[in-house]
């Protein structure tokens, strides 16, 4: 909202124009709702417009896994995540775990997540971020919910501990950072690889080597708006609805008609957290 008390929704001024709408319907695997700055049914209708129907909506802290356990328990077409994200995980007690476990119980929250490992930001420490990762698998294993990774700069021990804990049943690597070598590990564990805006940037050639080598059937794709907005709107607040233009690259990277990719990724997502 302006401070007119007006929504200024999706102004052309600084949001990128709508692209072409994907003639198979795809959807948003991860994104932030509770952090655009636009109202949810206007994201809503804008994705839709394009083609976008679905999405799912991902908490961090216990505040946001209940805005997206809300948010999707008032639309249809929208699931939740619900998480503490490693980033937070400093001192987590397990009265917080126990929420996480209670709110990923909810018919309408299809993962838990983002969970996982940052090694990059390093803000909470390791010991802590183990101990949360290890605690959302287990949540993840008792509720079958899907399991959604965040994994910056920690792919070995995130591999690692997903060996020692066992595996839920659904993993997805969420904004897939990992290279080709990892993505076939992936691939032969079953593990889900979300790409997302990130792909089609310039010097984002190894994250496309991975891509390529990715089996279709194990492909999603994500926005995690409002961040890694895609080329060619670099810069610019991103939003469910420009998914386009990064599942139409991914595409040309896999050398698939976008139209398959997309049904490969509708159906994936259905069962990953599905059905709808
Ligand atoms: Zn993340
Ligand atoms: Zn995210």
């Amino acid at each position: 909202m302006s401070e007119s008390g007006r929504s200024d929704g999706y102004a052309a001024e600084r949001f990128p124009p709508l692209p072409d709408p994907l003639p198979v319907h795809v959807f948003d695997s991860h994104c932030h709702l509770d952090m655009l700055d636009v109202p949810v049914e206007e994201a809503l209708a804008a994705a839709k417009a394009v083609g976008v129907t679905r999405i799912v909506t991902i908490g961090c802290d216990l505040a946001s896994s209940r805005f997206a356990a809300d948010v999707a328990a008032e639309h249809d077409d929208v699931y939740a995540g619900v998480a503490i994200h490693p980033n937070e995980t400093t001192g987590v007690s397990d009265a917080v775990l126990d929420d996480v476990a209670e709110l990923a119980a909810l018919p309408r929250v299809r993962a838990v997540g983002e969970t996982g490992l940052d090694y990059y930001r390093d803000w909470a420490p390791k010991d802590d971020q183990h101990r949360s990762f290890r605690a959302h698998i287990d949540i993840a294993k008792r509720t079958g919910k899907a399991l959604v990774i965040h994994d910056r700069e920690a792919h070995d021990d995130v591999l690692r501990i997903l060996r020692e804990e066992g595996a839920p049943e659904k993993v997805v690597f969420h904004c897939f950072s990992g290279d080709a070598a990892m993505a076939k590990e992936c691939a032969d564990r079953g593990y889900v690889m979300s790409f997302a805006g990130n792909v089609t940037f310039k010097n984002a050639e190894p994250l496309r080597e991975a891509l390529r080598a990715a089996p279709a059937d194990l492909l999603l794709v994500e926005t995690d708006a409002p961040f890694l907005t895609p080329v060619p709107h670099r810069g610019k607040p991103n939003s469910s609805y420009l998914i386009p233009h990064t599942v139409r690259f991914m595409a040309e990277v896999k050398g698939m008609d976008a139209d398959e990719l997309c049904a490969a990724i509708a159906a994936t997502g259905e069962r990953v957290f599905g059905p709808w």
